[in-house]
């Protein structure tokens, strides 16, 4: 088959490989615990289950309109302008088929041969592949464990030349857990606005943060920025609703547009039913997600507890998010010498599914997800521990 260069230079999501590895090995019986993909082992809220079956049966099932229904973009954009004050309406916001599709949409509509795009690393695996597929060279800007992974604005506004388009952020981070503080956010949104160059701020994980910290959204500095800030959101982890694929995009009216008629040609809408669903979730679903936010919140403390008692890993507590992404380097020998081996090792005789760290660009480090039952993660902490202690023997 000839493939086009774009096809043949992708790699299959590294996430994804690893959920459905797992899945091939739990098939054949093997008993697999995975702390691999983020997937929310929650239920959907009930609000939006209900409203999506009545939506269904009342036979809300045809297309509509491209950037998807009105009240959603509506309910959306209001809970922007009211929790961040910002500027957008509906018509600058437009639902997508998951994030995903939103940030791959924005990089279509943006990037192109010989672009660069500022990417803070460790970054989530489909920011470099999208970039990358739109012609586009994505350039790394390394945040360290040490630092609490801090992105200092200094270093992204270093990194910022000519032929820079776009800083992609994404906080609370997938995979590090941390939070662009409010002065440094500030202090790129304001850099970025001075070289015109955009900012994407990649808020899939909002409203998962830890010991009372307070999430500050780029969306507050859309008014006096508006030109400069894309703010990207989920619905797939904030209410547990993976499968329903729906996201969205709020920035720059001539952005939007162009998002739009791209989307239009592409996945033509999201889910009909499946935006009412959503709707109720954004209006009646809070208890649920409040619900949520405690249950990480134990998850997050017990794998810290128990990654903090491992000899050989080093890992600080995540600020956000629901991910830990410990550093493992020191247990790597001859026999497994980087992630992607040590990942393979703790699936074959621990059974556990983890992504290994290369994915994100940090080789050191293996990402565990936390977005699973405390039984689950309790028992695969267990396990790795004891494939650690058998390494150190
Ligand atoms: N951004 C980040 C940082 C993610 O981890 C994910 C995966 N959930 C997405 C975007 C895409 O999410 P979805 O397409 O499910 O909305
Ligand atoms: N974003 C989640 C993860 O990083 C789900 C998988 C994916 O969409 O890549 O595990």
């Amino acid at each position: 088959m000839r493939l086009s260069p774009r096809a043949a230079g992708i790699g299959e999501s590294a996430t994804l490989r690893v959920a459905r590895r797992a899945g091939e090995l739990r098939a054949q019986g093997v008993d697999i615990i995975s702390l691999g993909a983020g997937e929310p082992d929650f239920r959907s809220p009930r609000v939006a289950e209900d409203a999506a079956v009545e939506a269904l049966r009342d036979g809300f099932t045809r297309y509509t309109p491209a950037a998807g229904i009105e009240e959603l973009r509506e309910a959306i954009a209001g809970l922007y302008r009211e929790r961040a004050g910002a500027p957008w309406g509906a018509d600058q916001t437009i639902v997508t088929v998951g994030a995903k599709a939103a940030l791959f949409e924005l990089s279509l509509a943006l990037f192109s041969d010989g672009d660069q795009v500022v990417v803070p690393s460790p970054y989530w695996v489909s920011y470099p592949e999208q970039i990358r597929f739109c012609g586009a060279e994505p350039v790394a800007v390394e945040t360290r464990p040490e630092d609490g992974f801090r992105l200092r604005p200094e270093a992204v506004l270093e990194a910022v030349a000519p032929a820079t388009r776009a800083v992609m952020l994404n906080s609370p981070s997938n995979p590090t857990g941390a939070v662009i503080g409010a002065d440094d956010l500030e202090a790129i949104v304001a850099g970025c606005a001075e070289r015109g160059v955009l900012v994407i701020s990649d808020e899939t994980y909002d409203r998962f943060v830890y010991d009372g910290l307070s999430f500050p959204s780029a969306a507050r500095l859309a008014t006096r920025y508006p030109e400069t800030v894309v703010v990207v959101g989920s619905f797939s982890k904030t209410y547990a609703m993976t499968g329903w694929r729906l996201g969205y995009l709020l920035g720059p009216p001539a952005l939007v547009r162009a998002v739009s008629k791209i989307q239009s040609h592409s996945t033509s809408n999201p889910t009909s039913f499946a935006m009412k669903g959503a709707l109720a979730a954004l209006r009646d679903g809070e208890v649920d997600v409040q619900a949520m936010i405690a249950e990480y919140q134990r998850r997050r403390d017990l794998v810290d507890r128990m990654l903090g008692e491992m000899k050989g890993v080093s890992c600080r507590p995540p600020e956000g998010a629901f991910y830990a992404f410990p550093e493992v380097a020191s247990l790597y020998g001859d026999d497994c010498a980087d992630s992607v081996a040590f990942a393979e090792h703790l699936l074959e005789s621990a059974r556990v599914a983890v992504v290994p760290g290369a994915a994100f660009g940090a080789d050191r480090h293996v990402r565990l997800s936390f977005a699973c039952s405390e039984e689950t993660l309790r028992a695969g902490l267990e396990r790795i521990a004891a494939a650690i202690a058998a390494r150190l023997r």
